[in-house]
């Protein structure tokens, strides 16, 4: 393991005016916490922070990333906390030592492909400061470097991780040789035999070919001294795994040098980037196809260059990127440049991108590019700002649309768990059900049974899912309501005729009806769209012809030829007993309204419309329709009772619908078949006794036309 003095002499190296004795106070912290923790290997445990502080020394990062690597494990794994952190290093690090102990905290086990993505973006949400996953790379970086210490069976699993999650993220950040080693180091264990064997061709071509980078790049070399252009040029064989990937797309095995080694001109200005371009175009022919110019179009962590594949030496493939050497750094270090130190200031990099903007800007360049991957890139992203990603207790991930609520989360789980949701917890405190939550929020669903679905939840939901849900279990609670209303209406209404509703008789009447069964009689008898009369008529149609002494409907009114229509207003609904007046309408005969109705002003300045009458004296049938509004207590029962109180009084009930539906009480307009205004008067004051009725009022709809 490396002193301390070497990590601050790594770092002074970069960045003379580092914090040297709060680096030093971070290490003897650290050093202190994970006292007599042994990794898997039998080394001490610090050794671990100390090697990832390294990694990103050599990254050329600043003290606060530094630091937080040599603490990174501490929250997790020891009894420090976050207070202590900010406390003795501030809270800029006690945040970042933060973010990544919630970042190792996710539980990544279930890494199917389809999740994997979430995750990604999950990290990326996840940490405000993308330092936290720089760190966090790092840290498992280093795992992987040392995981043959492992057991089989975690070793597999943890390089799967790799390979899903933590290599795209590094290439996402633009930390190509971060993507490359962790690609290559989850490849040896993922599939050893498979790189074993690449690794023997590999060592046959290069024995037939010789020293194939030192020619080649003896060959450029030689082309840009005589152009005169000043640069760098080296050569590399690529990684198994690139190689590997390669294969596999392609469907075929591994021939071309291009496929294999990959070259790189590193030269002082842009304008030199397209100069030696020239060069090399001029003197080998380019592959069609094969040409990206990334300098004039950047990719958006910052990419810059030129990349470009020719016939070279024998018609062999070579590939060549072209780049300035600030365009170098970025592509190497990716957003991290954005932190990077050089000669004790931050260096200023006009290609690196910053961080927080580079996020925002993902999705406004969608379109400008027609590179495949960076097409893709962009679409998966394109997500990323309308949704939110949260966690169950057990740390699965649950991904809901921005503005989703604890209640849409519930039934993202499952139905169930949203209807009988009774509240819920965000990172361990209790919340209102219409809290919107945020990225990487842990949520915990409390339930009760008995609970349902409520109305007013509808307002609260953002999913289709949740809405549907609440929807249809309202629905399922109407029609169970209806049912019981229809009970209660079908009792009243037998009682009245001497006979009892019995399952049997309604079950008989259902049939007689060409309805299923006498639950969905009840239900429409419930719903009023059918009335008791109706179904007493079927069973009893001698009973249901009761009229005795009634009038006939038809002649209610006194002072009309016999054979002269007649209707009443839908404006005032005048009941007998109330003063009245008729007038005449072209072809509808005489509309009745209440002397009262101020709809009676429009034909003021008519006099020869207007009829003198009066209601019949006699004792009408109970037809003439009213509308009760009435708003009453929210419990069950309530409903039921409403309607047998009514029932009592001798009126019919033909048509019911609900206004409002507010968590504690309803409002209903509910019409009522009445003979008169006597009628409507011991209808209202049954009514107006019940306690769990809380308004009743002639409802009247003046903007209806007479
Ligand atoms: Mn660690």
């Amino acid at each position: 393991m490396i002193t301390v003095d070497d990590l601050i002499a790594l770092v002074r190296a970069y960045n003379p005016n580092s914090n040297d004795a709060l680096i030093r106070s971070a290490w003897d912290y650290g050093a202190k916490a994970h006292e007599g923790q042994l990794r898997h290997s039998g080394e001490a445990y610090f050794t671990h922070p100390v090697a990832v502080a390294a990694i990103l020394a050599e990254q050329q990062l600043d003290d606060a990333t530094i630091i937080t690597a040599l603490l990174h494990d501490t929250i997790e794994d020891t009894g420090s906390t976050y207070s202590e952190i900010s406390k003795l290093f501030g809270e800029e690090i006690a945040e970042l030592v933060d973010g990544v102990t919630k970042l190792t905290n996710l539980q990544l086990s279930s890494t199917e492909t389809k999740q994997a993505e979430n995750f990604r973006k999950l990290f990326m949400a996840m940490s405000k400061d993308l330092r936290v996953i720089l760190v966090k790379l790092s840290d498992r970086l280093h795992n992987m470097r040392t995981i043959k210490s492992m057991r089989p069976e975690k070793q597999a699993q943890k390089a799967r991780e790799t390979m899903d999650i933590f290599a795209p993220l590094a290439g996402r950040m633009g930390m190509q040789w971060m993507r490359e080693e962790l690609e290559d180091l989850a490849f040896r264990v993922l599939n050893p035999e498979a790189r074993a064997s690449l690794m023997r061709r590999f060592i046959t071509l290069q024995r037939e070919t010789g020293d194939v980078i030192n020619k080649i790049t003896g060959d450029i070399r030689a082309e840009l001294k005589r152009v005169g252009i000043e640069a760098e040029v080296s050569g590399r064989a690529k990684k198994p795994y690139s190689i590997w990937r390669k294969m596999e797309e392609k469907k075929q095995g591994f021939s071309r040098l291009s496929d294999i080694y990959g070259f790189r001109v590193t030269c002082k200005s842009e304008q030199d980037c397209y100069g030696v371009l020239g060069a090399i175009h001029q003197r080998w022919r380019a592959v069609p196809g094969r040409f990206k110019d990334y300098i004039s179009q950047p990719k958006s962590n910052g990419y810059r260059s030129i990349h470009t594949t020719v016939s070279g030496r024998d018609g062999k493939r070579v590939e060549v990127q072209i780049r300035t050497d600030q365009m170098h750094e970025v592509a190497e270090a990716g957003v991290a440049a954005h932190w990077s130190y050089r000669d004790g200031v931050r260096a200023e990099n006009p290609f690196a991108v910053d961080p927080a903007r580079w996020i925002s800007t993902l999705t406004e360049r969608f379109g400008a590019g027609d590179d495949h991957d960076e097409f893709l890139e962009h679409v998966k992203l394109e997500m990323y700002p309308d949704q939110v990603f949260c966690f169950t207790p057990k740390g699965e991930v649950v991904k809901l649309p921005r503005g989703a609520t604890p209640l849409d989360f519930a039934f993202a789980i499952h139905t169930r768990i949203g209807a009988s949701c009774v509240g819920a917890k965000v990172d361990g405190i209790r919340v209102p059900l219409w809290t919107r939550l945020k990225n990487g929020q842990s949520v915990e669903v409390m339930t009760a049974e008995g609970q349902r679905p409520q109305a007013t939840w509808i307002d609260i939901v953002a999913t289709g899912r949740a809405k549907s849900a609440i929807r249809r279990s309202l629905r399922e609670e109407d029609r169970e309501r209806f049912v019981r209303l229809g009970r209660e209406l079908a009792r009243v209404a037998f009682d009245h005729v001497g006979k009892r509703a019995t399952d049997k008789a309604l079950t008989t009447a259902a049939h007689h009806m060409g309805l299923p069964d006498a639950t969905e009689l009840l239900a429409r008898l419930g719903s009023a769209e059918m009335t008791a009369r109706e179904v007493i008529q079927v069973l009893y149609p001698k009973l249901a012809d009761k009229k005795g002494d009634e009038i006939d409907a038809a002649r209610a009114i006194v002072g009309l030829d016999p054979d002269q229509p007649f209707r009443r207003a839908a404006c005032c609904g005048p009941l007998p007993g109330e003063r009245i007046v008729g007038i005449t309408y072209r072809g509808q005969g005489v509309v009745i309204h209440a002397i009262a109705c101020e709809a009676l002003a429009e034909v003021e300045d008519q006099p020869e419309r207007w009829v003198d009458l009066q209601w019949h004296s006699g004792t009408h049938p109970p037809v003439h329709t009213v509308g009760m509004d009435l708003t009453i207590r929210n419990d069950a029962g309530v409903l039921g009772h409403i309607c047998t109180l009514i029932g009592e009084q001798g009126a019919n009930i033909s048509d019911l619908h609900f206004l409002d539906r507010k968590q504690d009480f309803y409002r209903l307009i509910v019409d009522v078949d009445l003979r008169d205004i006597e009628h409507l008067h011991s209808v209202t004051l049954a009514l107006e006794a019940e306690s769990d009725v809380a308004m009743v009022e002639r409802h009247r709809d003046l903007n209806r036309r007479p």
